[in-house]
């Protein structure tokens, strides 16, 4: 993928009545604190502006879909094309007592999510209080903890296309697996209706207490990081084989393996989105090494690797 050329990407934009931004710099905004910037950087008005503006979108404009970026890596030559941001207008949440649901716009934080079920006694969303992530970033990594996963407790969520339709998918149609949606890559979740069961609130405020706390001692939360950075294999643990494998605390620059969890990585302070895939590949060749297992990144990876690439430039 290379960058599109700046004058005829500016052109190709349609009109949109939400904030498009030039050059944005997305590291501001990523957990890690790392990226080049954004080409252009979209943040639609409501779900009819995005799409309206996926519709009129030339088809070869690169598109990719950021959340609270808790789980992605930009790398330092920036994301090509347009880069399209859910923002304020997709962050309601409204709970319904007598059904036990939530329904949660797109940018919703899962925390929010959460704390909306606990006020009416809905429980089962406890463990969203522990994901920094939103809830379309959520719904794509089948985000999950303390033994739940978003999957289970989804009951429909809507999405716009690259041609700019707006889709409804019940739980069953979207192939859910460990970290993983089969719904197609290039979907952009706007909303969720999401289930839970009745309990005493009360209660439900003591287990989210407990997810905080226990995630706090192990988990770098204050740290710039992505949060896990690989899978867990079949019947295996990330963390265990980093471990093992002699990788905790290992650094590159200042990237480096968080000691307080191997499978987080850490920026402490100047390290590139380059140190720190590399360092990533380093620990993934010592697992093989050691475990002859090959660690999949839960991470996502986007944009070009370093400058130079944005100097190649696609024609459209
Ligand atoms: C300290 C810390 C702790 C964490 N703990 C956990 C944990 O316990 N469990 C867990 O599962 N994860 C955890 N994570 C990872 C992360 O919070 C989750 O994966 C989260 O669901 C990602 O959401 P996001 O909005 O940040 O998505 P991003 O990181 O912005 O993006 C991740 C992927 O989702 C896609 N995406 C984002 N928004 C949308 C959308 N609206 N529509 C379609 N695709 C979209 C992106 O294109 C990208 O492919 C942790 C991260 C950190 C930093």
């Amino acid at each position: 993928m290379a960058a599109v050329q700046e004058n005829i990407l500016i052109k190709k934009i349609p009109p949109v009545r939400g904030l498009l931004q030039r050059d944005y710099p997305i590291s501001q905004s990523t957990w890690f604190r790392v990226g080049g910037n954004a080409q252009i950087l979209f943040e639609p008005a409501d779900a009819e502006d995005l799409s309206e503006f996926l519709f009129r979108l030339d088809e070869r404009i690169p598109l990719t879909v950021i959340g609270a970026a808790s789980n992605l890596l930009v790398r330092d030559g920036g994301i090509p094309g347009v880069t399209v941001r859910l923002g304020k207008p997709f962050s309601g949440v409204c709970a319904q007592k007598n059904s036990f649901e939530v329904i949660a716009s797109g940018s919703a934080i899962g925390v929010k999510v959460s704390r909306a079920a606990q006020k009416f006694g809905i429980s089962g969303l406890e463990f969203l209080s522990g994901i920094p992530g939103t809830v379309g970033g959520a719904i794509r990594m089948n985000a999950g903890a303390f033994g739940s996963e978003i999957s289970e407790v989804l009951t429909q969520a809507k999405a716009v296309s690259r041609q700019g339709e707006i889709l409804t998918f019940g739980r069953d149609e979207m192939d859910f697996d460990y970290r993983h949606n089969g719904c197609p890559d290039d979907l952009i979740f706007i909303s969720a209706i999401i289930s839970g069961r009745s309990e005493d609130p009360d209660l439900i405020a003591e287990r989210m207490l407990e997810v905080n706390s226990a995630r706090s001692v192990s988990q770098p939360i204050k740290a710039r990081t992505g949060g896990s950075t690989f899978k867990n294999p079949p019947n295996s643990k990330a963390w265990q084989l980093i471990d093992s494998a002699g990788c905790r605390g290992l650094m590159r620059g200042q990237a480096q393996v968080s000691p307080q969890h191997c499978n987080f990585l850490i920026n402490h302070g100047r390290a590139s989105a380059s140190d720190l895939e590399e360092l990533g590949e380093e620990v993934r060749k010592r697992v093989f090494i050691k475990h002859g297992i090959d660690l999949e990144w839960e991470i996502k990876r986007v944009g070009l690797k370093d400058l130079a690439s944005t100097e190649h430039e696609q024609h459209i």
